[in-house]
């Protein structure tokens, strides 16, 4: 549960430039902002020692690496779109990629780098590879369990993941062709593209879901409004999601890919909740929308 926390802490340090403490507050407090009525959650404090145990290593690996562009979490693909998802880090350097993929607990069995967690790196190398147009040059698994581990390894092995990849990615869709039913999770679902348009994502979120995924608020459009800003101020009825049962909400800060009108039914995944009143929340830089 404390995953994303951990993650938005990274995204702070490294790009933020925020100090380790200051990192993880602000990744906690914008938690708590999303309606996490929480004071501590559990494993927290391990957590955040952890964080700040860690980080200074994460820094050091990106000084002296000379990084010239950090990306947190860019969407990267193969150059053939079958295989997508996002890094957690990827460094631009003068001359190549680094990319580092963060776990929260170990990363090494009996001495050896987990396998899993290998081929996991070797995807995101090849996808960013692409995606940023750059060799990579080094891999590396940020553990808060076991801090920076370098993963070897030499570009026949990244093409090698991304055969075998391949491979059983298409195995599967000739066993399974079609579309499948949803496996909806705060896990599975934080980072799906089609969460907000997922009626599995809907008939399963809850409450539990606001620390990995934020508010969530599906509902009939009543009234719109437009900034000077350029964002817009939605009221909305008939609100479903995971909140306490509303008749109506407002939500602001909203930057919509098109106008909507009163009538049309809106969905959005990743609100925050306003402190007041009751039944205000609004858009963050993740926020994702479905209208209609
Ligand atoms: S949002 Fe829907 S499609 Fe995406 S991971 Fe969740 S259940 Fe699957």
């Amino acid at each position: 549960m404390l995953g994303q926390t951990m993650h938005r802490a990274m995204e702070l340090l490294v790009a933020g430039g925020l100090s380790a403490s200051d990192a993880w507050d602000q990744a906690v407090e914008e938690k708590d902002a999303g309606g996490d009525e929480r004071a501590v959650r559990p494993g927290e404090r391990r957590a955040r020692l952890r964080f700040e145990r860690q980080a200074p290593a994460l820094s050091k690996l990106l000084e002296e690496i000379g990084a010239e562009e950090i990306h947190v979490e860019p969407r990267v693909t193969t150059a053939d779109g079958l295989l997508t998802g996002r890094a957690d880090l990827v460094a631009v350097t003068a001359t190549g990629l680094v990319v580092v993929d963060h776990k929260s607990g170990t990363v090494r069995a009996g001495g050896h780098i987990q396998e899993s967690h290998r081929e996991q790196l070797l995807l995101y190398g090849a996808m960013a590879s692409h995606a940023f147009g750059r060799a990579v040059e080094h891999l590396a698994l940020i553990s808060m369990a076991e801090g920076v581990v370098d993963v070897p390894f030499v570009d026949a092995d990244i093409e090698s993941a991304v055969a075998q990849a391949v491979t059983r990615l298409l195995a599967y869709n000739r066993i399974a062709p079609g579309s499948q039913p949803g496996d909806p999770g705060p896990e599975n679902c934080r980072h799906c593209p089609h969460r907000a348009r997922c009626d599995a994502f809907w008939s399963s979120v809850s409450e539990e879901w606001r620390t990995e995924i934020g508010v969530a608020l599906r509902g009939r459009v009543l009234r719109v409004e437009s900034s000077a800003r350029g964002t817009t101020a939605v009221v909305m009825e008939e609100v479903t999601g995971n909140v306490e049962r509303l008749d109506s909400c407002i939500v602001t800060e909203l930057r919509l890919c098109r106008e909507i009108s009163p009538g049309e039914t809106l969905a959005l995944v990743g609100l925050q909740q306003s402190r007041a009143p009751v039944g205000s929340f609004k858009a963050t830089e993740r926020t994702v929308t479905s209208i209609g």
